[in-house]
């Protein structure tokens, strides 16, 4: 059992720095440098045991994973990632368990350049808060509020993996690596979020399901959209399952942390550059129509209807899916 300042001593060491961090760990706050002309954009979000995570998941993918849902929302934002605090709750002073979760938290910081530069330590259950700083141009930044009827809606990489493991492993089944491993540590858009930037009207990141994210920015927007499911791109593990087994997972999984955006067509060719320069892959999946809400096409061109339809908090928290 360590006590509060020997863990923090801890984390200190480890943190690592950056140029603009004038003042990080170890005041009564961090004093941080934010370059000429920029905005400073701004997320926050806990992953908390049980909820976020199943229990008995390795402390470095939790690490990991607490910061990575907030760089994917700086992506989502067209963000460049720079600083991160960490609000850390921990059921015992136990230093081995925070050396573990640092270890996939601050490998995920070193890929992204970014600084660790303050928090809170305190006794609970395992939880982790984290809020992650970053910088976009003015006018650049990618809403949810920009899309226009007749715009592209794409998504990048394969959604639908990480809803596709969990489904197996609570079914007690056995989990390709490749499969796991987009559940266990997703890797944020950064790069993709900053080609994107000045080309996509509106964007997201999938936290809670293709569909309902889509729907958020349908709702900001004031449009409505329609997915072709034929359209969405499966990876290998999951193209092994029929197209009614992988599609709930692919339109209505969570926790991919993939980006879905939109653009208008005259767009197209230049997204497909930048994001071959970014080099992630990205999918044309339907449009944005005049009205509300998404609706899902199978290939033949009727409606499907998820049975649910993306993860929320407070109606069941027993099912991610
Ligand atoms: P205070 O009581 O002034 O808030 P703390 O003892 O909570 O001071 O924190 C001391 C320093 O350590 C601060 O700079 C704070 O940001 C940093 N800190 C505390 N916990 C963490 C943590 N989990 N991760 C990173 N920095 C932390
Ligand atoms: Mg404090």
């Amino acid at each position: 059992m360590a006590i509060e300042f020997d863990l923090i001593a801890r984390i200190r060491a480890r943190a690592g720095t950056r140029g603009d961090v004038v003042l990080g760990i170890g005041d009564d706050a961090a004093l941080l440098q934010p370059p000429e002309g920029m905005q400073l954009v701004v997320t926050m979000d806990a992953l908390n045991a049980g909820v976020h995570f199943p229990h008995g998941t390795a402390p470095a993918d939790i690490g990991w994973k607490a910061l990575a849902v907030n760089l994917s929302d700086l992506a989502a934002m067209g963000a460049r990632p720079a600083w991160c605090t960490l609000s850390l709750s921990l059921p015992e002073g136990d230093a081995r368990l925070v050396d573990a979760l640092l270890d996939g938290f601050l490998a995920l910081a070193a890929e992204h350049h970014v600084a660790l530069v303050g928090g809170d330590t305190t006794r609970g259950p395992l939880s982790l808060c984290v809020a992650a700083h970053g910088f976009v141009e003015p006018g650049r930044a990618l809403r949810r509020d920009g899309a226009r009827v007749g715009d592209d809606v794409w998504v990048t990489g394969t959604p639908g993996d990480a809803a596709g493991a969990l489904a197996a492993l609570q079914a007690g089944a056995a989990v390709e690596r490749a499969l796991r491993a987009r559940l266990d540590r997703p890797q944020p858009r950064v790069a993709a979020g900053r080609a994107l930037s000045g080309l996509a009207t509106a964007c997201i990141d999938v936290s809670d399901g293709l569909l309902a994210d889509l729907g958020h920015v349908c709702t900001a927007s004031g449009a409505g959209a329609v997915v072709e499911l034929a359209a969405l791109p499966a990876s290998p593990a999951l193209a092994r399952f029929r197209p009614e087994m992988r599609w709930p997972w692919q339109a209505c999984g969570g926790d991919d942390y993939e980006l879905c955006f939109t653009a208008p067509p005259e767009h197209r060719e230049a997204i497909a550059q930048a994001l071959a320069g970014a080099g992630v892959p990205a999918a044309r999946i339907g449009r944005i129509e005049d009205g509300r809400g998404v609706r899902a096409l199978r290939p033949d061109g009727s409606a499907w209807t998820p049975a649910v339809p993306g993860y929320r908090h407070f109606q069941d928290p027993a099912s991610p899916l």
